[in-house]
């Protein structure tokens, strides 16, 4: 089969490569129709992920893409009750954990000890076979591929979200409007949340607008905390930073309201410093939120739905398999240029 794979830091090779064998039991073989570009693609593929191998000890060589929408090609044994069928469009839950360790026994699966991620420590989506386990693998009818390759980016949002425990009219400030933060505000809106998403990038804020945030600022303009507590009328009930700046962090404890929520969801390897009064002032809980469990990405699947033509009008462009590599490097170059970077595998 044909596969781009990164055989190490820096090199995507299309290449033929071994499919794989077909389903074993309680797996289903995908045909990956459309792979979304992640950061995390971009910092695998840099060598600057900071994960370790559970296979091995080398992350490489490895077919990446965990963002997959696919179509199932053949059932193994022992999934009839899965609900599935061949020739259904799917989404793929990425995430596995081991059920052994501390916060897979309370149960928070997403920050497993032993997590692994298909397209990270095992193959993924950028390949015309993928072999998942059948309750990896959501079936979501007609939507179009696109939105199915949006879920694992949404079930993130949503996941965060629901960390930051978002109830209907709360006011909800996003920080940054890249895919993260453009997912948050669909998910905090889906909870009938208020949301005022702040970007420094026109288009950004213009995308957010059009996928119906209720403000949108400019951080740069200088008076973001004004804007925001403002918006926020009693108080901002919960700050969602998707930055990933030690900025990002700062600005999101200064403009949370006292018994507020902080979510911190952007991945960074960088340190802030930050003043420490306000925990104890405002009594504010911040919360990290990494990745998705089993009921955020049926949740997703609903948020993307429901968003339709309206989120789809802001996804692409679609890259070839062939051209994988220009689909990496355009994500990596011009991230503001486009919401999501597809790879188009198969169909
Ligand atoms: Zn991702
Ligand atoms: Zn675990």
């Amino acid at each position: 089969m044909r596969a781009a794979v990164t055989t190490k830091p820096g090199v995507l090779e299309v290449a033929s490569v071994d499919a794989p064998a077909g389903p074993g039991p309680n797996e289903v073989l995908l045909r990956p129709e459309l792979v979304g570009v992640c950061g995390s693609d971009l910092h695998l593929f840099h060598g600057h992920l900071p994960v370790t191998p559970r296979r091995g000890d080398s992350l490489y060589p490895v077919i990446q893409g965990h963002e997959v929408c696919a179509v199932v090609e053949e059932l193994g044994s022992g999934t009839a009750s899965s609900g599935l069928a061949v020739g259904d469009r799917v989404a793929v839950w990425p995430l596995s954990s081991c059920g052994a360790c501390y916060p897979c026994g309370v149960g928070r699966g997403s920050v497993c000890d032993a997590f692994e991620l298909i397209g990270v420590h095992t193959n993924g989506g950028l390949a015309e076979q993928l072999v998942v386990a059948a309750d990896h693998v959501f079936g979501i009818g007609d939507l179009a591929a696109t939105l199915g390759a949006f879920v694992e980016p949404m079930a993130v949002a949503v996941h965060a979200i629901q960390r930051g425990r978002v109830e209907a009219g709360e006011p909800v400030v996003v920080l940054g409007g890249g895919p993260i933060g453009q997912a948050s505000l669909l998910a905090a809106k889906a909870k009938g949340a208020r949301v005022c998403l702040s970007e420094p990038v026109a288009a950004r804020r213009e995308r957010a607008l059009a996928l119906g945030a209720d403000e949108v600022a400019d951080p740069a303009d200088g008076d973001l905390l004004d804007r925001a507590r403002t918006f926020g009328g009693r108080g901002v009930a919960v700050v969602v930073d998707t930055t990933g700046a030690p900025a990002g962090l700062r600005s999101a404890i200064e403009m949370v309201a006292s018994a507020g929520r902080v979510v911190v969801v952007g991945i960074s390897g960088d340190e802030a410093s930050i003043p420490l009064g306000p925990f104890t002032d405002k009594e504010f809980d911040v919360l990290g939120s990494s990745c998705h469990d089993r009921r955020d990405v049926e949740a997703a699947i609903e948020v993307v739905r429901a968003a339709g033509a309206v989120l789809e009008a802001q996804l692409g462009p679609e890259y070839p398999l062939d051209r994988a590599a220009d689909a990496f490097e355009l994500a990596g170059a011009h991230p503001e240029s486009a919401m999501k970077v597809f790879v188009r595998v198969t169909g």
